[in-house]
């Protein structure tokens, strides 16, 4: 007879064998895949309605999908990139090829399913040629994505890359200092980290990562 594992069991072996996995507890009602919406607050859907039809800035033009975010609306962690490449604006979905399985890779390891975070970018719409968003375009999507916040209310956010790190919190600073080190976004603790396309030229970084990652596990347990 087959016996269902929980997931402490699960993790408790694999630590045992040698794998370094921490295991992060879901938030309550996590499971929901359309709960309503927080008091007071629009939900997802009624943000990703509008922003289907979005003509705010000339990245529409070039689009294949708007790429609005995937994941868990009631995510405790919440991930933000720069925008949508060439697979993104084909598939509607962030982060999907090589960067999108390394930060897959990454969430894993500290005990989460992909599902169960969310993940969003600076921009909806593909910049052309894979170049990072101009500053008006970031700043014409920017109000959906402060409104994505809002409706998820995750109790951490996980910048990756300069560009969303610049953009979300409005600064100028390098990645290379930023990164592993906490910041704050009306009150949601945010920890910049290397973005993973970064990390695919970069292999010698992704240690870095592993650590960044380990701060954002230690937060989430402690929470
Ligand atoms: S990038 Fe954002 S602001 Fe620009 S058209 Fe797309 S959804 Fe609208």
């Amino acid at each position: 007879m087959t016996k269902r594992l929980s997931r402490n069991m699960v993790a408790a072996y694999l630590r045992e064998i040698g794998i370094d996995y921490v295991l992060v507890p879901a938030r309550r009602g996590a499971e929901a895949a359309n709960p309503p919406a927080w008091e007071g607050e629009e939900t997802l859907e009624d943000i990703r309605n509008e922003v289907v039809a979005c003509r705010r800035c000339p990245l529409c033009s070039g689009r294949t999908n708007v790429v609005f975010g995937v994941g868990n609306p009631r995510a405790r962690l919440m991930f933000v990139g720069e925008g949508p490449g060439a697979e993104e604006d084909r598939q509607g979905e962030p982060f999907v090829g090589a960067a999108g399985r390394l930060l897959t890779k990454w969430i894993e390891r500290i005990g989460i399913a992909r599902q169960d975070v969310y993940i969003a970018n600076i921009v909806k719409c593909r910049p052309p040629g894979n170049r990072a968003p101009l500053p008006e375009e970031a700043a014409a999507c920017l109000p959906y994505l402060r409104r994505q916040i809002r409706a998820i209310r995750p109790e951490i956010i996980c910048t990756l890359g300069a560009v969303a790190l610049n953009h979300l919190l409005g600064n100028n600073d390098r990645i290379t200092r930023a990164r592993g080190n906490w910041r704050d976004l009306d009150g949601i603790p945010v920890l910049p980290t290397y973005h993973p396309a970064y990390i695919l030229r970069n292999a010698t970084r992704e240690h870095e990562v592993v650590a960044d990652f380990d701060l954002l596990a230690q937060r989430l347990r402690s929470g």
